[in-house]
Order: C-alpha cells, then structure tokens, then sequence
C-alpha cells in the first residue's frame, strides 16, 4: 500500500525546512540545495511533477545582514526574510539551471489565500507553471506578513499549496526520520513508524512539541500539516532531507520515513478551504437540538438553535458552531453580522420576519457553506 501511492503519485509538493538548507553560523549552504535540486531532477526524469515549498529565507538573512542572534524584532525579521529570500532564489536559480530546470519564484500570505478569488488565481498560476515544465519554489511573503495575514510556519504553507496545486503527495523534509514510537533521544529503543493510517490522539501525542532551532515547526505542525491535507485525499511523507538519495529511494518504494495515508472520504476544495484554510472570526453556541439537526441530519443552520454568540464577524465571515460543552464541531459561512444575530438568536423564524421585517437568508448557515469537522 505504501509502496505503490508512494511510486505512484505524479504531482508532488516538496517542503524543504531551513535546517536542510541554511544555518547560522553558514548562512546558505548552496551545495544542500544543489543536492536536493538533483534529486528533484532525478524524480521529474520518472515523470513527476515536483513543486518546492523552501523556508530558510530568515536564516539566510540573519547572516547576510550579520545579526548575533534570531531577531526578535518584526521590522528586522522582515528585513532579515527580504535580504534572504533573494538569496535563497539565486541559489534555487543557479542549482536547477545546472540541470536545464526553470524555477519559479512565489510568495504567498494568508490573506492570498483566504479570499476565494486570489486562492483560485493562485492555483491557476501555478498549474500554468506546471505546465511550462516549471518548479515552482513557494515561501511565506515574510516581508509583509504581519501575525493577521501569516500563514505562520512552512508545513503549513506546504498543506496549503498541496491543496492548491491538487498534489497527489505532499513530502515534508526535514533534520528528523519521521515519526517515532517515543523520543529516540531519550529511549534509545524507539522505533520509526513506516505508515500511519490514521491521526489520532495517539499518534499527536508522540509528535509531543518538539521544535528545531532553525525553522519554525516541529512534529506537531507536520502532523498539523498532514491531517489538513489529509482530509482532501493527499497523504503526507516526513522524510529526513539530510540523508543523500532518500528522497528518489523512498519514492520508488524503498524504506525511510514515515507516511500518513489520507481519508478515503475527501471534501471537496470549497469545503476545505472553509474548513482549513479560512480562520474564524467568532462562535455560535448552539442546543443539542440544532447540533443534531446539522450533524445527522444535514440541516442548515437556524437562528432558533442558537443560544449564545461570540466574536465579531460580518455576513460572509467564517464562523465556528460550538456544541454544548464547548467543542467545536462545524464551521461555515455565516450570512448574518454578529450584532444582528445577537438579537436573533433562539428566535424561529416567523419571529424574525415580524421582528425584523424579510430576509435576505432563512439559515444563519447554509448547508452549502457549511462543513461538519
Ligand atoms: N518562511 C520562513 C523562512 O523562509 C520559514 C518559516 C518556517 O520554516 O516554517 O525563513
């Protein structure tokens, strides 16, 4: 099973973490990413279409601007990302033109892809590239990207672009094996897990929040990463990156790494995107009653069963349905501003046309726009 998705899939996103490619004390390493840029070649000569998702920007940076440590100031983060991401291309530039490889540079924030259109722009840009025979080398635009509008680390952008690109895999490669049955710093007879049907609380718990000095992630967020994508079909391998030749052998079906297969039942783009890439700007707290109506019986969501409304949103916004106790079991796309349903709520909806005269939408939540999670 392993063997044949990993030997079969076409359309591969690389995600390429800082450590692999970029330190401190080195700045860029540009023989790493000549490395990995040959073993990219070696797998588009099997047919592959391969699109790199390459932090190391920041690092890379860091050096050049000769900074004594990781700034933590936001304007010299920026400017550390700006100085490095010019950098971290020449030498993507220079490593694929040794092979008569085009690359292409792009940046993405959060804000490209939560509004609908720019996100569908975005995935038109990158299948014409991909139809130029071009790699495509996509980073977080670090330079503009305030805390509102990131994305935040590059395994999540990574998912991100799996999706936009509708990759058959996405590879997170990293200065780890993959996924391992305990802490092998601590207990030397931890093992590596080869394939993992399936996230469960279980397998987040190994993945702890272990974080490398380099980038910004650890296990948890690769396990973040491969859960989105998981729910849109796409299986992820966590791989280590550092071991020459792993990639293409691994890829042709050999062993390394770990492999978490995706859900048989995929949603579709529109309602991942709702589910996964859109943050919610506020709660509705709903009644048992309205949670069974949406989750069994694939209603749309009524202003009766609401009991309480959180946040700030607008119509249109992304909004999370709390069961009672708290958790959150759906998200949609509300068609009423927050203030509005605060006065709304509990009431049917006779109640609301006497109240508040016709409108625009009966549901709070149209099914359409809405996914159980
Ligand atoms: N975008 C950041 C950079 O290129 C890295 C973020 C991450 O590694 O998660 O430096």
């Amino acid at each position: 099973m392993r063997d044949q998705l990993l030997v079969q899939a076409k359309r591969i996103v690389i995600k390429i973490g800082s450590s692999l490619i970029a330190s401190r004390a080195e700045g860029l390493r540009p023989q790493h990413i000549e490395r990995l840029a040959d073993e990219i070649a070696s797998l588009r000569t099997q047919g592959r279409e391969v699109l790199v998702v390459s932090s190391g920007a920041i690092v890379s940076g860091i050096r050049k601007l000769q900074l004594k440590e990781y700034p933590k100031h936001l304007p010299i983060k920026q400017a550390a990302a700006a100085v490095g991401q010019s950098r971290l291309m020449w030498a993507y530039e220079k490593a694929f033109e040794r092979l008569n490889i085009q690359v292409a540079q792009i940046l993405l924030t959060h804000q490209d892809l939560a509004d609908r259109r720019r996100f569908l722009n975005a995935r038109h840009t990158l299948a014409a590239l991909i139809g130029f025979g071009i790699v495509p080398i996509i980073n977080e635009n670090d330079t503009v990207a305030v805390d509102e509008i990131r994305v935040g680390d590059n395994d999540t952008l990574a998912s991100e672009v799996a999706h936009l690109a509708d990759a058959d895999l996405l590879v997170i490669l990293s200065d780890v094996d993959g996924l391992y049955t305990d802490d092998p710093r601590r207990n030397p007879s931890a093992t590596l897990i080869p394939l993992i049907k399936e996230i469960t609380p279980d397998i987040e718990r190994l993945a702890g929040a272990s974080s490398t000095f380099e980038g910004t992630g650890g296990m948890a967020t690769k396990l973040r990463a491969a859960k989105k994508v998981s729910e849109y079909g796409i299986p992820t391998l966590v791989l280590n990156g550092e071991r020459t030749e792993l990639l293409p052998t691994v890829l042709r079906g050999g062993p390394g790494g770990s492999l978490f297969l995706a859900r048989e039942r995929r949603l579709n783009s529109r309602k991942h995107w709702i589910a996964f890439t859109l943050r919610s700007r506020g709660h509705v707290h709903l009644d048992q009653g309205a949670v069974d109506a949406l989750t069994t019986r694939g209603r749309s969501l009524l202003a009766s069963g609401i009991l309480k409304v959180t946040g700030s949103f607008e119509a249109g916004d992304p909004v999370s349905c709390l069961a009672p106790g708290g958790k959150e079991f759906a998200k949609g796309l509300v068609n009423v501003s927050s203030d509005l349903l605060d006065h709304m709520k509990g009431l049917k909806t006779a109640d609301i046309h006497e109240r508040f005269g016709p409108q625009e939408y009966e549901e709070v939540i149209h099914r359409d726009n809405l996914v159980i999670l």
